[in-house]
């Protein structure tokens, strides 16, 4: 994991890997949702076979699992628990394990934690009939391991092309309007859907260098792998 090199053997509460992104949560973190120290709304999750950037290992990678993270600000990667001005972290006595063992001089500590035992939706989620139900379901029909091998078939077969765009458009039709369901329904706040489903694919499919267009009302695929 590369900081900065630092030389110093103490923290200097400098904010910079704060400002590389906030912590994926782990099991031992559960308490700090529960209890709304991190609220749910300040999570996003990171679904099973969603491309990521392991910046430990230092390559792109599939999620071999969920992966709930703290947002950024905005488009900002920057934890949003940071105080820009004074670098402080405004949950510091609560903050996550993650953060707890982050020291940028030594990175042997997050080295060991960082893929182990990381929090999922169902340890929050798991016991709440219905919308548990409704999660893994949208799990099921918005799969990540179908949009890749879609997208892997068509690199060697691009006659597949309207086949793979249109199974694929209609997962992204689904996420969508369960997004807008849930939040005309009130069912859920618009800020906890990303937490609940993952982030939209209309966001995501970039990873499989597939970008979503629109256009009245009408959806288009454009292939990278093909322009
Ligand atoms: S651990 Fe983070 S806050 Fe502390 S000195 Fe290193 S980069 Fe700065
Ligand atoms: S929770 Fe606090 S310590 Fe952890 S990344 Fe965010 S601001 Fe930094």
């Amino acid at each position: 994991m590369d900081i900065s090199n630092p030389t110093h053997q103490t923290c200097r509460k400098c904010g910079t890997c704060c400002r590389k992104g906030g912590p994926a949560l782990h099991r031992e973190d559960r308490r700090l949702v529960m209890d709304g120290r991190i609220p749910a709304e300040a999570l996003y999750t990171i679904r099973t076979g969603e491309p990521v950037q392991d910046n430990v290992a230092g390559q792109r990678a599939y999620a071999q699992g969920d992966i709930i993270k703290i947002k950024g600000n905005g488009d900002d990667w920057c934890c949003r628990f940071l105080e820009d001005e004074t670098a402080r972290c405004t949950i510091y006595d609560h903050r996550p394990v993650e953060c707890r063992a982050l020291q940028c001089w030594d990175t042997r500590a997050i080295e060991a934690l960082y893929d182990r035992d990381r929090l999922t939706r169902q340890d929050l989620l798991g016991d709440v009939a219905g919308l548990w139900e409704l999660i893994e379901d949208h799990d099921r029909r918005c799969a990540y391991a179908t949009i890749r091998h879609q997208a892997e078939q068509l690199e060697s077969d691009p006659s597949r092309q309207t086949e793979a765009s249109n199974l694929i458009t209609d997962m992204v039709k689904y996420d969508e309007n369960l997004r807008k369901l849930l939040v005309e329904n009130g069912h859920a706040p618009e800020t906890m859907l990303d937490f609940l489903l993952g982030r939209p694919l209309t966001a995501t499919l970039n990873g499989f260098h597939i970008k979503v267009e629109r256009a009245g009302g009408q959806y288009r695929l454009v292939y990278s792998i093909f322009t």
